[in-house]
């Protein structure tokens, strides 16, 4: 089994502040060039019964395999910026794995940076953090305003992100 980080690595590029998406988000301080490994989600791996938000931050919670899930107890209170990385239904960044955030385009300083649920999530599990976003106003031209648990069935959502799939996701994908 791959050994998963204790804690998210973020680049040294990326600082938390006010998201014009929804609450706090995640910053870019510096270009980035497409491609550029940003995040890669850590905590402690956990099979699915183990995961429980009453001591996990709900948050950190992160699926990489079918029985296996990264969190980070309550009792550990230090920030992890990857707790703020927001949804757009045209996101600039993307998984290059199940744990690695890559930019899917050249990234200015300033813009926040934003994963698509559509590439990871297929469960509205109680818990889940994208609940909070289930009414979509990132304010791409072509937002989906209803994000869905079934998101990554559609075409446009396939074609957009071709590559930037969770495996669990491309596994389903490739499977039709
Ligand atoms: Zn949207």
């Amino acid at each position: 089994m791959r050994r998963y980080l204790a804690r998210s690595w973020i680049s040294e590029k990326l600082e938390g502040g006010p998201s014009a998406i929804h609450g706090m988000g995640v910053i870019a301080r510096a270009s980035i060039a497409r491609g550029e490994r940003v995040m890669e989600f850590g905590g402690l791996a956990l099979p699915g019964e183990a995961v429980d938000t009453d001591i996990h931050r709900v948050r950190s919670i992160w699926q990489a395999d079918e029985d296996l899930w990264l969190a980070l107890p309550l009792t550990d209170t230090a920030p992890s910026l990857d707790e703020n990385l927001n949804h757009s239904c045209d996101a600039n960044c993307g998984l290059a794995d199940e744990v690695t955030l890559v930019a899917r385009r050249d990234i200015e300083a300033g813009e926040e940076i934003t994963l698509d649920q559509g590439t990871w999530n297929y469960t509205f599990e109680e818990g889940v953090y994208t609940v909070d976003q289930a009414h979509c106003s990132c304010g791409a031209s072509d937002c989906r305003k209803d994000l869905k648990e079934d998101d990554w069935k559609l075409p446009a959502v396939r074609e957009r992100y071709r590559g930037h799939f969770h495996p669990l996701l491309q596994r389903m994908i490739d499977r039709g």
